[in-house]
């Protein structure tokens, strides 16, 4: 027998490294090719499945990006008297053509006049009825004017395929006239979970029972992505249970995920169903919390069976899960960025496990700073509600000291706003 390694109860020579399990999802998880039209009020978050160009000139046309007086270069001389000959109002243009020596009221947004080449702000102009007192000269050609595809030139390319639609890239298909786009299909994500303990929320609790929380933050945990879910509830622990409900998920998900049932105890069932009817992917994996973890195919769908303690899942959906979503929606899978921080307090931990501890990331007039937030057992979810980042920890690390630079994965990373 060779020696136990320090921490033997932390080290498993079998146990993949995060960085290992990551590359093993994102060489699994391939982007969905599939596509589908869409209406631009449903693209929002999506992927676009193909290039777009720009259709037409944004302006149209030129237009002022004032409020003020339209007219020739020629007559922008100070204290130059120009007779008003008309107004050109956002949506109602002046149609006639500017002539030497005069001006047209021009707002913003409204069409220059044909023969027109500058616009001064009213500001810098004295105003009577029939005529303007230029207050500034030696103005140029195209002051205040916003010309033709100044924003976009019409048959420009505006996006690539894999672009991700935004705030931004909705505003400007919609400003380019595109009411439709093709976008990559929605995966199917299928999850449930799984323990003869749980009971629905709306229910109260029976002896040794809790309620079914993990269900309810994945679901809001896969709100942030382009996905479809299919919400397949609590299975019991019975290998029935969960062969039926596997099976089912394998025909119908492009990816399934489950919690709890991923140990080896006499009720783990979901090891059992996969190891005999699907393809396994990996068990353990060396970071905490989240070491029991399966990774496979079941049926036409990637596999995620999540440990049952829900800051292990979130933390397991964070790490492993989300790169996968990425991916699979063709979107950038490359790892969320970390800051270092000055650690205001000591934090201890065995050797064995890469340790992601729930911490307060703040700055002070030092920089970034971090602390510890609440209870950091795998079971105390309340602490990722005290907490906005992980201190990421090295597996070989035997803790930290105050004052010491750490590794801080900010959770605005991982947890995108919905
Ligand atoms: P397991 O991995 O099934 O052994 O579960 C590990 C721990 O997580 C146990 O304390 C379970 O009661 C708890 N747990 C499992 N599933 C859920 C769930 N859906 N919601 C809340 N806690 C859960
Ligand atoms: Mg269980």
């Amino acid at each position: 027998m060779p020696e136990a390694a320090p921490g033997c109860d932390e080290f498993d020579p079998n146990a993949k490294t995060l960085e290992q399990a990551r590359a093993a999802v994102l060489e699994a998880c391939r982007t969905i090719t599939q596509s589908e039209q869409v209406t631009l009020e449903d693209a929002l978050g999506r992927t676009l499945a193909q290039p777009v160009h720009a259709r037409i000139d944004v302006p149209p046309a030129a237009v002022s990006a004032m409020d003020g007086y339209a007219l020739r270069a020629a007559d922008a001389t100070d204290g130059a008297c120009l007779a008003l000959v008309g107004t050109s109002a956002a949506g109602h243009p002046w149609d006639g053509e500017l002539q030497p020596g005069q001006c047209v009221r021009i707002l913003t947004g409204a069409v220059v006049p044909a023969g027109a080449e500058l616009v001064i702000m009213q500001e810098q102009v004295q105003r009577d009825d029939e005529s303007i007192t230029l207050r500034n000269g030696g103005l140029t050609p195209g002051h205040n004017i916003r010309g033709p595809g100044s924003d976009t030139a019409a048959g420009s390319p505006l996006y690539a395929s894999g672009q991700r639609i935004g705030a931004a890239e909705v505003g400007v298909l919609a400003s380019q006239g595109i009411a439709r786009v093709s976008v990559l299909r929605r995966p199917r994500v299928a999850f449930f979970s799984t323990g003869d303990e749980l009971v629905p929320i709306d229910q109260s609790l029976g002896p040794g029972q809790i309620h079914d929380s993990n269900r309810h933050t994945l679901r809001a945990l896969l709100s942030a992505y382009p996905v479809e879910v299919l919400d397949y509830g609590v299975i019991r622990d019975t290998e029935a249970e969960v062969s039926r409900a596997l099976t089912r998920a394998g025909a119908d998900a492009d990816m399934i995920i489950t919690t709890g049932g991923v140990s080896v105890g006499d009720a783990d069932h979901v090891t059992r169903v996969l190891q005999a009817s699907g393809q396994v992917g990996f068990w353990k994996l060396a970071i905490k919390p989240g070491r029991p973890l399966a990774f496979g195919q079941f049926g036409r769908a990637h596999f995620f069976g999540l440990p049952g303690n829900p800051v292990a899942v979130m933390t397991t959906f964070a790490l492993l899960v989300r790169p996968a979503l990425l991916q699979l929606a063709g979107r950038d899978a490359t790892e969320p960025q970390t800051v270092n921080a000055r650690l205001l307090e000591d934090l201890s931990k065995t050797p064995g496990r890469k340790d992601f501890q729930r911490a307060l990331l703040e700055t002070d007039d030092r920089g970034w700073v971090v602390r510890a937030a609440g209870g950091q057992g795998s079971h105390q979810l309340r602490a990722m509600s005290e907490a906005n980042a992980y201190v990421v920890l090295p597996r070989e690390s035997t803790g930290a000291r105050a004052g010491d630079w750490v590794e801080v994965l900010p959770f605005r990373e991982i947890f995108p706003e919905v």
